[in-house]
């Protein structure tokens, strides 16, 4: 009854022309019914992206936003502008954003009620670094993330938010976690949003997984109880390669 979801994250990579040449490689093929597949893509790409996708199923998201919907902070681009373009999605707590960019907790929980304020999608990103793995902190790590991210939301708010289990030590690495451990820890995950909403609400919530996905390994995922699409960066970023995860969702 959740419908999977297959989310390219683009991360840092692709011009406009690159981009739009993308979807015409895609249109028609990254395209099935049952699978939402949206293509998260750095701010400059996404008007032209927006209109690239017109008449196919294909969404497209953003990579981050402001909570606030406008003011003076320079450099930033709101949910009202994403909303405005068009937008449908956004990706929110990466990691690499955690890591680089000082995104707290409390930072993402703020992005989280501005995306839903706005009708966007958020795709809120949870994960364990290695050492917290390797000190037996995995599900504690994505509780306190994962109640931190959906503090002040309604249970219908939550139902619609997205979750990417994205452990730390799985991205751009080659090394992902096994299917059967990354579905432990998202049906944890599903268990904590039920501590805070019902089953109801815990049942509705998708939960991807990201790190490491590739063409060959998407349909091991997939097929696990709840794991309900993945959040894709580096594999992501070649049409024929796009193509194959979405087929295989
Ligand atoms: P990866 O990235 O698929 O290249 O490991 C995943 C992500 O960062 O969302």
């Amino acid at each position: 009854m959740r419908k999977p979801i297959i989310a390219g994250n683009w991360k840092m990579f692709k011009t406009v022309s690159e981009a739009v040449a993308f979807v015409s490689d895609v249109k028609g093929k990254a395209e099935i019914d049952g699978v939402e597949s949206v293509i998260c893509a750095p701010f400059t790409n996404l008007p032209a992206l927006v209109e690239a996708v017109k008449g196919t199923s294909i969404k497209i998201g953003a990579q981050n936003l402001h909570w606030e919907d406008s003011g003076a902070y320079t450099g930033e681009i709101s949910g009202a502008m994403l909303k405005d373009l068009g937008v449908t999605h956004v990706i929110i707590g990466h990691s690499e954003r955690r890591q680089y960019f000082a995104e707290t907790d409390e930072t993402v929980n703020k992005k989280v009620h501005a995306a839903l304020k706005h009708g966007l999608v958020p795709i809120v990103c949870v994960g364990e670094k290695l050492e917290e793995r390797e000190a037996g902190e995995t599900k504690n790590v994505c509780k306190v993330q994962t109640e931190a991210a959906f503090a002040g939301l309604s249970a219908e708010q939550a139902a619609g938010v997205v979750i990417a289990y994205e452990p730390i030590w799985a991205i751009g690495t080659g090394k992902s976690s096994t299917a059967e451990d990354a579905n432990e820890v998202i049906a944890y995950i599903r268990s904590v949003v039920a501590g805070l909403y019902g089953q109801s609400t815990a049942d509705a919530v998708r939960i991807q997984y990201g790190g490491s996905v590739k063409p060959n390994n998407v349909r091991e995922y997939l097929q696990q109880s709840d794991i309900d699409g993945a959040l894709v960066g580096g594999a992501s970023l070649d049409p024929a390669s796009y193509i194959q995860l979405v087929e295989g969702a």
